[in-house]
């Protein structure tokens, strides 16, 4: 059985076979670090986690680059507003930026590099470019590619160049399809950097937003790798200007694989910054869903769908998480102190089988779930029969902890137990103790007002929250 994910540059699904053993390079592209991410940014990390974590899960070793845009048009613009330099201004939002990962239980990468710690790898890609005959200095001391040097350029994006005009060139880093030109490589200092600004051999300035990937990648994960991801925002002009860039330097293909994931909408429109319709993950959490709920949300489309965000949407995925801890509590309630089974009941077994087949099938996270909710209906069918041993219940919950290696969110975090909590659990054990059950009753409805059950069992008082 082999693993099947879609190429953007083939335009059809793929087997995936990495460049070197089992070991997959991915590299993703990551946040501009000027604000807070919203959701529809964390749409496209939400499928590189699921990406990445399902790739591990089938036993690939994974070594995931998801770089820091920390210089570039919107940032430099965002510091000059705000009066502070770059670097100050940009790590509040990194540091969110990781504590918002942490919240959506995504896994961290193995390096996060920050473009501004890249700089002299820029520039040495950039030399080579210029002895090639790949880029060109223009008048102002900026430095461009030349796309018509270039024979693939518009092989990801698959681009029509019979309209291009040549020696038009594009300065800012965003831009459409319309304005297919000469892309900025380096530009030179003007006054609106500010004090923004690196040394190169051909004069001061700072490094388009394109060539920082390409530097980057390479840097830590070679002249070749395997897979490249992003929204599908990113296909032109920023995916195909790194190929180009990439490519050109070295003489090699660069990536084997890129994968895209489809927008988050809102109203039938992207959400983004700039039209102003976006909610970053703060927004939704002062509402009151938990980032679990967000998860859900946000991986359980398929990546190449559009995902429509709504808050009904957060409200189905709460009832659902809630049916797979009711599961749980029962399996858990089932299995007390015994050790797993050595076998997985056989719905269990199939739900199993059908998950993995539904992932290996370029990520169906729908049929993945489906497989999910036929476990959890088998499961409770065989507990109402009274057909599921502790042993077997144990194990399913180790199967399910297996699965949720891949999804995140089944297995909820163990609840903190608040002191004012455990204080009325001993007072009414010392109540029933006396046989003072007016005492033990009146704590428990204290108990349930503070948002807790408690159940009575031959190993002793068990707490659930409500
Ligand atoms: P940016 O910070 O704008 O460079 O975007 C970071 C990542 O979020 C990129 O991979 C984008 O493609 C992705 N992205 C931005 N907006 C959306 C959206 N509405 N839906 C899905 N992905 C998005
Ligand atoms: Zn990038």
């Amino acid at each position: 059985m082999s693993m099947k994910i879609f190429n953007t540059l083939s335009r059809t699904a793929e087997e995936l076979v990495p460049l070197e053993g089992n070991h997959v390079r991915m590299y993703t592209c990551g946040p501009t670090v000027y604000n807070f991410a919203h959701i529809g940014n964390f749409r496209a990390y939400m499928f590189e986690d699921l990406l990445r974590r399902y790739l591990r899960f089938r036993g690939f070793r994974v070594t995931q680059v998801m770089n820091l845009t920390d210089v570039d048009d919107k940032t430099i613009r965002g510091c000059r507003a705000a009066g502070l330099p770059l670097r100050e201004y940009t790590q509040k939002y990194k540091d969110a930026f990781f504590s918002d990962l942490k919240t959506l239980s995504i896994e961290p990468a193995e390096h996060y590099p920050a473009a501004t710690d890249h700089v002299p790898a820029m520039i040495a890609l950039i030399e080579k470019l210029l002895e090639k005959g790949f880029a060109y200095r223009s008048d102002d001391g900026s430095v461009y590619f030349s796309i018509a040097k270039f024979p693939g350029y518009g092989k990801l994006a698959h681009l029509d160049l019979s309209g291009l005009r040549a020696g038009a060139r594009v300065a800012h880093d965003e831009y459409e399809k319309e304005n297919l030109a000469d892309f900025a490589l380096w530009k030179a200092w003007d006054e609106e950097d500010g004090d923004v600004v690196w040394d190169a051999p051909w004069g001061r300035g700072r490094p388009g937003w394109h060539i920082e990937c390409s530097a980057m990648s390479m840097h830590y994960l070679g002249d070749s790798f395997d897979l490249h991801t992003g929204g599908m925002d990113n296909i032109f002009p920023h995916h195909e200007d790194e190929i180009a860039q990439s490519e050109a330097a070295t003489g090699k293909p660069w990536v084997k694989y890129w994968m895209h994931c489809a927008h988050l909408i809102v109203d039938g429109k992207k959400m983004s910054k700039s039209a102003g319709n976006f909610f970053t993950l703060r927004d939704i959490l002062d509402r009151g869903w938990s980032g679990r709920d967000i998860r859900y949300v946000l991986l359980t489309t398929h990546y190449r769908q559009t995902l429509n965000f709504s808050f009904d949407s957060l409200e189905a995925a709460h009832a659902a998480l809630q049916r797979v801890d009711e599961f749980t509590a029962r399996l858990k309630d089932r299995a007390g102190q015994a050790a797993a089974s050595a076998e997985l009941p056989d719905w269990a077994r199939e739900a199993v089988g059908k998950f993995t087949a539904a992932l290996d099938d370029d990520l169906n996270i729908s049929g993945g779930m489906a497989a999910v909710f036929d476990m959890i209906h088998a499961g409770n069918r065989a507990m109402d029969r009274d057909e599921l041993s502790a042993g077997e219940a144990r194990r399913t919950l180790d199967e399910m902890a297996r699965l949720d290696r891949v999804l995140g969110f089944l297995t909820a975090a163990e609840d903190e137990i608040p002191a004012e909590v455990t204080a009325l659990v001993e007072a009414r054990k010392q109540a029933r103790a006396e046989k003072n059950w007016a005492a033990s009753d009146r704590i428990r409805d204290e108990l349930a007002a503070l948002g807790w059950t408690v159940k009575d069992t031959p190993e002793g008082p068990k707490l659930r929250k409500l």
